[in-house]
C-alpha cells in the first residue's frame, strides 16, 4: 500500500502535519523530490519543529524514514536536522538516503546567490538553497550522486571538469571567486563521512518492503501550482510536486500509488514571485496572515511573509486534478473563525470570459478573481472532533468547496496538532 500526501496549490497547505498523523499507520515515509528550501511545520508531543528535508515521520519510532533519488540532498542540512531533533529528546530516526540521490554542493547555493543579485528586481524570489542550480546540474549531467563518493578515482577526474565549467560562469558572468577542484573533492569527502551510516539501495529496500505488505507514505514539497510542467512557470519549484512523480523520486512502480491525499488550505497563502489571482492586500490580508497557520503566515525556512488570498477554487479544482486526488485535505478551516463573510474565488475572468479552468501563465497572469461569499461561523471550531458538530456555516463552506472542485473532502483539520482532525 503506497500513500501518498501532496499539495493542491502554492504549498504550506499543511502537509506536514497531515503526513505526521498518517504516518502513525505507516511503516517508511519516504521524501521523493525538492530540497531543503521549504519546510513543514509539525507540532506534536516532543515541541514544535521546522523539518526542511526529514520526512515528517521521524518522530515516530516505528518509522523508517527515507530520502528518495528525486530529492536535492543537502547532506550537512540532513545531519545538523537530525542532530537537532535528538538534541530535544526525540528517539533517533531510522534513516535511509538513496545511493542515487544527488547532493546540493556549496556552489549551487553560491549560485543561487549570485544570480538573484544579477537579476535584482526581476528575480524568482529563490530562498538561496541551491535547488535550481542543483536540479539544472543533475539534467545537465554534472551533478554529483551519492554513489559516486564510493568510486574516488572517478572524483578526482569529475571535479576537474566540473569546476572548469563552472569557474566560466564564475569568472565572466558573475565575476566571483572560482571553485578549486581539490576544495571541491575535499567537500565531497567530507559528504562521504557525514552520509555514510545510512546510504540504502533505497528502491531495492522499497521493493521488499512492497512484497512485504508494508504501508509507505510518500510526502510532497510544494504543491500543483509549483510543478515544473504543470504549475504557473516560470515561477515553479525545479523538481515535480505531483504524486505521479513519487514514482521515480522514491523508486516504485506507479502502479503501486494508490491513494493520493492533496492537501489543500481552506485559504490561498504563497511566497516567493508569481500570479496569485485571489491574492488580498492591505489590512485585510494582514489579519488573515497575522490569524493564519499557527502562529502566523510565514515561510518556514525563511521567515518570509507569506502572499495572502481567499480560496481559489479554479486553482485548487486543478491542484486536485494534476495530483490525481483520491482524497482531499481540507486545512487551516479554524483559521476562518474571524469572518463575517467569506470570500471565496470561484471562477476567472480573463478578458471578458469566465472560465473555471486554469489556464497557462501568460493568461493567468491577465485573469481576475470572480468572487462569491459565503456566509461566516463567527466561532472557534478547534477542538471539534466530529464533522456533525461543525457550525451549519462552516459545513456549508466545506461542502461547498467540495462541490466546486469536485474531489471528495474526507479529512478537515481544525487546528495544528496531531488530534485536530475531523474525519468525514
Ligand atoms: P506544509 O509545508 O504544507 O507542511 O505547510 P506548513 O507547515 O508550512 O504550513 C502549515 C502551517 O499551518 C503550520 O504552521 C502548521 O502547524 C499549521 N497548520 C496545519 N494545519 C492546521 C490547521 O488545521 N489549523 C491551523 N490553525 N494551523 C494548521
Amino acid at each position: 500500500m503506497v500513500k501518498a500526501v501532496v499539495g493542491a496549490n502554492w504549498g504550506d497547505e499543511g502537509k506536514g502535519k497531515i503526513t505526521d498523523m498518517l504516518a502513525k499507520q505507516a511503516d517508511i515515509i519516504v521524501r521523493f523530490q525538492g530540497g531543503a528550501n521549504a519546510g513543514h511545520t509539525i507540532i506534536n508531543d516532543y515541541g514544535k519543529f521546522a523539518l526542511h528535508t526529514l520526512p515528517s515521520g521521524v518522530f515516530y519510532n516505528h518509522t523508517t524514514s527515507v530520502i528518495g533519488n528525486g530529492v536535492a540532498l543537502d547532506v550537512p542540512v540532513l545531519i545538523n536536522e537530525i542532530q537537532s531533533i535528538v538534541d530535544r529528546n526525540v528517539p533517533t530516526p531510522k534513516i535511509k538516503v538513496s545511493n542515487r540521490a544527488q547532493m546540493v554542493m556549496s556552489y549551487h547555493k553560491l549560485f543561487d546567490q549570485y544570480e538573484e543579485e544579477r537579476l535584482g528586481k526581476k528575480s524568482f524570489g529563490s530562498t538561496k538553497s541551491g535547488i535550481a542550480p542543483f536540479y539544472s546540474d543533475k539534467y545537465a549531467k554534472i551533478g554529483f550522486q551519492v554513489s559516486e563518493l564510493f568510486d574516488e578515482e572517478l572524483l578526482k577526474e569529475k571535479v576537474v571538469r566540473v569546476a572548469e565549467q563552472k569557474n566560466v560562469l564564475l569568472e565572466h558572468l558573475y565575476h566571483k571567486p572560482l571553485i578549486q577542484p581539490d576544495e571541491l573533492f575535499d567537500e565531497l569527502m567530507g559528504y562521504k563521512k557525514m552520509i555514510e551510516p545510512y546510504v540504502c539501495d533505497v528502491s531495492l529496500f522499497l521493493h521488499e518492503a512492497l512484497k512485504e505488505g508494508k504501508e509507505i507514505l510518500l510526502e510532497g514539497q510544494l504543491g500543483t501550482l509549483k510543478d515544473p510542467d504543470h504549475g504557473i512557470y516560470p515561477m515553479v519549484t525545479s523538481s515535480s510536486t505531483l504524486a505521479a512523480y513519487g514514482a521515480i523520486g522514491a523508486g516504485i512502480p506507479p502502479y503501486e500509488i494508490n491513494k493520493i491525499v492533496t492537501v489543500c488550505k481552506a485559504y490561498s497563502s504563497a511566497v516567493g514571485a508569481g500570479a496569485f489571482v485571489s491574492e488580498i492586500f492591505g489590512e485585510e490580508a494582514d489579519e488573515l496572515r497575522r490569524r493564519g497557520g499557527d502562529g502566523g503566515e510565514y515561510g518556514a525556512t525563511t521567515g518570509r511573509p507569506r502572499r495572502m488570498g481567499w480560496f481559489d477554487v479554479v486553482a485548487s479544482k486543478y491542484g486536485c486534478r494534476m495530483q490525481g486526488t483520491t482524497d482531499v485535505a481540507f486545512t487551516v478551516l479554524d483559521v476562518l473563525g474571524y469572518l463575517d463573510e467569506i470570500p471565496v474565488c470561484v471562477a476567472y475572468d480573463i478578458d471578458g470570459e469566465i472560465t473555471t479552468e486554469f489556464p497557462p501563465t501568460y493568461l493567468l497572469e491577465k485573469a481576475k478573481p470572480v468572487i462569491e461569499k459565503l456566509p461566516g461561523w463567527k466561532c472557534d471550531i478547534r477542538g471539534i472532533r466530529k464533522y456533525e458538530d461543525l457550525p451549519e456555516n462552516c459545513r456549508k463552506y466545506i461542502e461547498f468547496v467540495e462541490e466546486k472542485i469536485g474531489y471528495p473532502i474526507t479529512l478537515v483539520s481544525n487546528g495544528p496538532g496531531r488530534e485536530d482532525i475531523i474525519y468525514r
